[in-house]
């Protein structure tokens, strides 16, 4: 009995780590519930700098999960810097370099410049620089975002199916084998997974080849989990999701699965962080600051533009909040954190100045 307890606490850790996904700090997460989705920021997660676990939710199928990166890379006429460190140096590169991807990371010249969070997105991105794309083009395309969501659905729909299957498989398999002991059990068992293993994996290879056509190197990867791990084969159709929405900015990606107010906050947060930015880390150089500014110009712009046209003025969106406790005279144009100090900097966002608090009696 102890042996079979001590697999099924195995089972049940390794079914929970399946649950989780991984959602970087430049990222945001959406988690669809009824009626609308939940914006997870990563910071606000369990995890360090770098980014947080999501949690999806013990049954697979009923919720999903959407990572939506920011464009990893910066562009203007000088060329082609990253937007994220990685350990890798940040520096300008001009845009007859010879952009390529390898696995999650796009490289410049062979050499790793940006690491992109998925292989197709590092594809998609280098795709994009090879054509003198600014990345920034297709970021808010309603039209685009509502076929793609309307072929992930339709694409992995039967993996959804066949995940559900191998759930109902985990759920039943410990049980029985509790109930009657391992040494009379694991043959059927066995065999039955046998039965459930072979379709599951064919599907999601097949689902993971036309929504990922780029990324060969996950797809192999996925696959030997999904048919070697039965927690894994049970959130499969998780996995087609996560970077299904890669490419499309966060807040169009708020408006289309959610509510007016997920909206409304998850654009604000956006627009708050691209007119209040933060003084670059030591030791980037002008030239890299240059461009990374530029673009963020532009993206400010094209966010802006794309407010305007769905009804909404920016600034409507940036309004000074009340004090949340008494005391509070400031707070952070970028971050909304409150300080107790009427002015100076953000503590936690370098070089942004702090603003004052909206008046109680204004309202
Ligand atoms: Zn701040």
């Amino acid at each position: 009995m102890i042996g079979e307890t001590s697999l099924l606490l195995v089972l049940a850790a390794v079914y929970v780590a399946a649950c989780l996904r991984w959602i970087r700090a430049d990222a945001v997460g959406f988690l669809t519930r009824r009626g609308g989705v939940e914006a997870l920021r990563p910071e606000r997660l369990p995890g360090n700098a770098r980014g947080g676990f999501a949690f999806a939710g013990l049954v697979p199928a009923t919720r999903r999960l959407y990572v939506c990166p920011l464009p990893p890379v910066a562009t203007d006429e000088a060329g082609v810097a990253p937007r994220r460190a990685d350990g890798v140096p940040p520096a300008v590169r001009p845009w007859e370099a010879r952009f390529t991807a390898r696995g999650p990371w796009v490289l410049a010249e062979g050499q790793r410049f940006v690491h992109a969070g998925s292989e197709a997105g590092a594809r998609r991105v280098a795709e994009a620089l090879a054509r003198r794309d600014g990345a920034i083009e297709g970021l808010f395309d309603r039209a685009a975002i509502g076929a793609r969501l309307d072929e992930v659905r339709r694409v992995a729909r039967p993996v959804r199916v066949a995940s559900a299957v191998a759930f109902a498989w985990l759920v039943v398999a410990p049980a029985v084998a509790l109930r009657f002991g391992l040494v009379a059990t694991w043959l059927p068992l066995i065999v039955a997974w046998a039965a459930i293993a072979p379709p599951l994996t064919v599907l999601f290879f097949r689902a993971h080849k036309r929504l990922h056509p780029a990324a060969g190197e996950e797809r192999f990867a996925r696959v030997l989990t999904v048919c070697l791990s039965p927690p894994e084969a049970a959130r499969a159709a998780d996995t087609l999701d996560a970077h299904a929405l890669d490419g499309f900015h966060p807040a169009l990606v708020a408006q289309v699965l959610g509510d007016d107010a997920t909206f409304r906050e998850v654009a604000g947060e956006h627009l708050r962080r691209l007119r209040h930015p933060p003084t670059f880390e030591h030791g980037v150089g002008d030239e890299t600051r240059a461009t990374v500014r530029a673009f963020e110009a532009r993206l400010l712009g094209a966010l802006e533009a794309h407010l305007r046209a769905a009804g909404v003025d920016p600034q409507s969106l940036l309004a000074a909040p009340p004090a949340l406790e008494e005391g509070m005279r400031a707070y952070c144009p970028r971050c909304l954190a409150q300080n107790l100090m009427a002015e100076g900097d953000c503590p936690d966002c370098p070089g942004v100045a702090l603003a004052p608090l909206r008046d109680a009696g204004a309202d």
